[in-house]
């Protein structure tokens, strides 16, 4: 690049909801720009109109806002290289089809669909795959097999064309890749790719050239499915005359499904029991819905700490990064080549590290949001907080935390059969009143307090501890499980206590 800044783009199409592979490119991309003090660009790539799905887009600009990447330029923020839009650019492509026409490397090509479908038959019939290449191209229906007058008559009379690439016979490219490193191709495995189409929008190959070059990109971090079109790339950046400003390629490697072999795919979907979304998409077509991260309740933090190390590692055993520190740290020498595969409990793992990372304030809160109040639950924050405190470490997730806590939100209607079997014997009807005079006349209802007190009075009737405390949690829980009973009643305090014993005698 002329002035050396580092300027990478993330360019997804608008083809439905963005793979969480599609965010992890995003990701390697914005941690190099941040890296290197460069800038990060959005490029929206909608030249296949065919293939466009509304709403892509926004989700596209959601997802990455959820993630914490940022865009710097870009079809959502703007900036001095736009508009950001291909389809929106499309005026300005023509010209670079036309110069590569002048210089005799791409041509007309006329042939329409049914003509190709015929000849693809024909060779199926022969047991042969068709290809528009070197090979093939001189008996087809183009400017390199027609006369000048055949063309121009052509062009003049409406007919409908595409622009190919002229892929050039048995050349031999060696290329370099920033993670792959020597990569060589021959031209002659190759086709001749369309480059403009027959509705004046140029193809992927032409536009994602021709727009990285006018917008200085500096670095092509893209997924390794990208990998086959750089051949392509490289001669186009060749051909127009830009080899000197043409940027460095890094294909970053697959990741694959969490078991046998394969690409984890948006069409996996939810069919492997984890989102493969960041966000919940409901497909406009057909409302199907297919579940997020976001919403199934994974914290940002922990789903980018978790892309990061699909395919990149730090060296070292660290593996709790802030986004600052991926910052700091990433670089593409430390990217490797093969797969990485995806491992959804990790993922649980590092949302369980974030969670446990919170202050209970923290916790208490997000609960209080996002579950109490969809309960219509209306709880004191420092309740809240100090419930979610005792049992945070046996949870993943933040809605998890409802089934360790629920009783102290609402006093148990019914009663685990199994453990009222158990803990609930002839005597413990008697014993809970005796236990509910006791309590009823201690006025500091502290944690400490009270157990000090209910111990010493089930150590002078030389009775069991279990014989009191099982039907006492019995009573307050509705269950055998939950924290140390007597933070349970501190927290329910006194009034809830003793009425929720009521209720167990009468009810049990
Ligand atoms: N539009 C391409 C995609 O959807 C971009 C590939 C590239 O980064 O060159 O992934």
């Amino acid at each position: 690049m002329s002035d050396n800044k580092v300027r990478v783009r993330f360019a997804p199409s608008p083809t439905g909801p963005l793979h969480m592979g599609g965010v992890r490119t995003a990701l390697f991309n914005y941690l190099f720009a941040r890296k290197h003090g460069g800038d990060f660009l959005l490029r929206i790539e909608d030249t296949d109109q065919t293939r466009y799905v509304p709403g892509a887009e926004d989700y596209i600009a959601e997802a990455l806002k959820w993630c914490g990447i940022t865009i710097d330029e870009g079809a959502t923020v703007g900036g001095e290289y736009g508009p950001y839009r291909q389809s929106e650019r499309k005026p300005l492509y023509r010209e670079y089809a036309e110069k590569l026409i002048a210089s005799g490397d791409a041509y007309y090509a006329f042939d329409t669909a049914e003509e190709l479908d015929a000849i693809r038959n024909q060779y199926e019939a022969e047991k042969k795959t068709f290809t528009y290449n070197p090979e093939t191209r001189g008996n087809l229906n183009n400017s390199l097999a027609l006369s000048a007058e055949e063309v121009q008559a052509k062009i003049e009379a409406g007919e409908a064309y595409v622009v190919r690439f002229k892929m050039p016979v048995n050349e031999e490219l060696h290329l370099n890749d920033e993670i792959r490193k020597h990569v060589v191709f021959n031209s002659s495995a190759l086709d001749d790719k369309v480059l403009f189409k027959s509705d004046g929008m140029p193809t992927y190959h032409l536009a994602n050239v021709v727009d990285d070059y006018l917008m200085k990109i500096s670095h092509v971090i893209r997924g390794e499915e990208w990998l086959p079109s750089m051949p392509l790339h490289v001669l186009l950046y060749r051909k127009l005359g830009w080899e000197a400003d043409m940027p460095k390629f890094a294909h970053l490697p697959l990741i694959l499904k969490p078991v046998g072999k394969g690409k984890l795919s948006k069409r996996d979907g939810d069919k492997l029991g984890f989102p493969v979304f960041p966000l919940l998409w409901t497909d406009p077509k057909t409302q199907d819905i297919s579940s997020g991260y976001r919403e199934d309740g994974y914290f940002p933090e922990a789903f980018v700490n978790m892309l990061a190390f699909l395919g990149w590692n730090p060296g070292t055993e660290q593996e709790i990064f802030s986004m600052e520190e991926l910052s700091q740290a990433f670089s593409l020498e430390r990217v490797g080549k093969s797969g990485s595969k995806f491992d959804p409990d990790k993922t649980k793992w590092f949302n369980r590290q974030y969670l446990m990372s919170k202050s209970d304030d923290e916790i208490g809160q997000l609960f209080n949001r996002e579950v109490l109040a969809k309960k219509g639950i209306e709880a004191d924050q420092n309740k809240a907080s100090r419930v979610c405190g005792m049992v945070k470490d046996r949870v993943d997730f933040i809605s998890e935390l409802w089934e360790h806590v629920n009783f102290f939100f609402e006093a148990p209607k019914e009663f685990d059969a199994k453990t009222a079997k158990k803990a609930w014997k002839e005597d413990a009807p008697e014993l809970m009143q005796e236990l509910k005079t006791i309590l009823s006349d201690i006025s500091d209802f502290s944690s400490a307090n009270t157990e000090a007190i209910v111990k010493e009075w089930i150590t002078a009737k030389e009775i069991g501890f279990g014989k009191v405390m099982n039907p006492f949690r019995l009573a307050m829980v509705g269950a055998g499980k939950g924290p140390h009973m007597f933070d349970i009643i501190e927290l329910l305090g006194k009034e809830e206590t003793l009425s929720r014993i009521d209720y167990a005698c009468e009810n049990l």
